[in-house]
């Protein structure tokens, strides 16, 4: 009986000791997690975003209570696991050609007034000259790129079944973005997110040259058509 005792004592010890191995091994790797992730965020550049993506990936709940404790906002942290995906898939997406890809818009970019109908493929713009959308829908159309401006994400995933991009642009808020990220990643695209610089329902916004900046990504000057060229960024 004694015995018994001694031997579930020493069990008893062992799992402790463990349990506070392994607790002292999580807060270790989140602080270098949030090390490195700082750094990053200073120099306004992910550095090992593999091991920085698996470690939010990881250990998100953990990384997001200390970012708060080091002062970071969810929305600065939110942007930079975009930050990192887009790093990471950076490569892959150069690869891919052009008229394998296609960008998604969410709607709430287009004019209150905006005159499109939404059909099984998302709205139809007709260019209507009312918001930024009906011009640079044509340009990455006349670059090859497949667009789509839809109000959700069940769009997304209907359109990607028929169409059967390799990569995607997704444009959207912060969370739309990542998540629209996450999901690429489960069913095997090369995602790269865009986040709009107005968040709401209606009438937001996007920095148009980040879109264009992505959208040329792989894409060789010589290669663009003479009529979208002078449309483009300098
Ligand atoms: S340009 Fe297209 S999306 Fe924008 S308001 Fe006109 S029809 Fe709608």
């Amino acid at each position: 009986m004694v015995s018994d005792l001694s031997v579930w004592s020493q069990v008893i010890f062992i799992v402790g000791e463990i349990t506070v191995i392994v607790i002292l091994g999580v807060i270790l790797f989140a602080f270098l997690l949030v090390g490195i992730s700082l750094y990053s965020i200073h120099r306004g550049r992910p550095f090992f975003p593999r091991f920085l993506k698996a470690g939010m990936v990881l250990l998100e709940g953990v990384a997001r209570v200390m970012f708060r404790i080091f002062g970071l906002e969810d929305r600065e942290v939110l942007t930079f696991f975009i930050q990192i995906q887009n790093a990471i898939n950076k490569g892959p997406f150069e690869a891919v050609p052009v008229e394998q890809r296609a960008v998604f818009f969410p709607q709430c970019l287009r004019s209150s007034r905006c005159p499109a109908h939404l059909t099984p493929e998302g709205l139809k713009c007709q260019s209507c000259g009312q918001c930024s959308l009906g011009y640079w829908r044509k340009v990455l159309e006349q670059l090859g790129y497949k667009v789509f401006i839809v109000p959700g994400s069940s769009f997304i995933k209907r359109m990607v079944k028929k169409y059967h991009p390799k990569a995607i642009i997704g444009v959207g808020c912060l969370t739309e973005v990542k998540e629209g990220l996450e999901m690429a990643d489960k069913i095997g695209l090369i995602p790269m997110g865009v986040v709009t610089t107005r968040e709401g329902c209606v009438e937001t916004d996007v920095n148009w040259d980040d879109v264009m900046e992505v959208a040329l990504l792989g894409i060789e000057r010589s290669k663009i058509p003479e009529e979208v060229r002078h449309c483009l960024p300098a």
